[in-house]
């Protein structure tokens, strides 16, 4: 018999949340209440009026 090993749960630390937009984990840019991931963001903040927002 095989140990059966419990899958971990992890959750996240503090704070961290899927990507408003494309769902995924990661670096999240939380300014102005947005929750995108960097690349959506930097597509988001266009529309927003970032401009050029490296
Ligand atoms: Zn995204």
């Amino acid at each position: 018999m095989a140990k059966i090993k419990p899958r971990k749960v992890r959750k996240y630390g503090k704070g961290a949340r899927p990507c408003k937009r494309c769902g995924q984990y990661g670096p999240i840019v939380r300014k102005y209440g947005l929750n995108f991931c960097r690349q959506c963001f930097r597509e988001v903040a266009v529309g927003l009026g970032f401009k050029k927002y490296m």
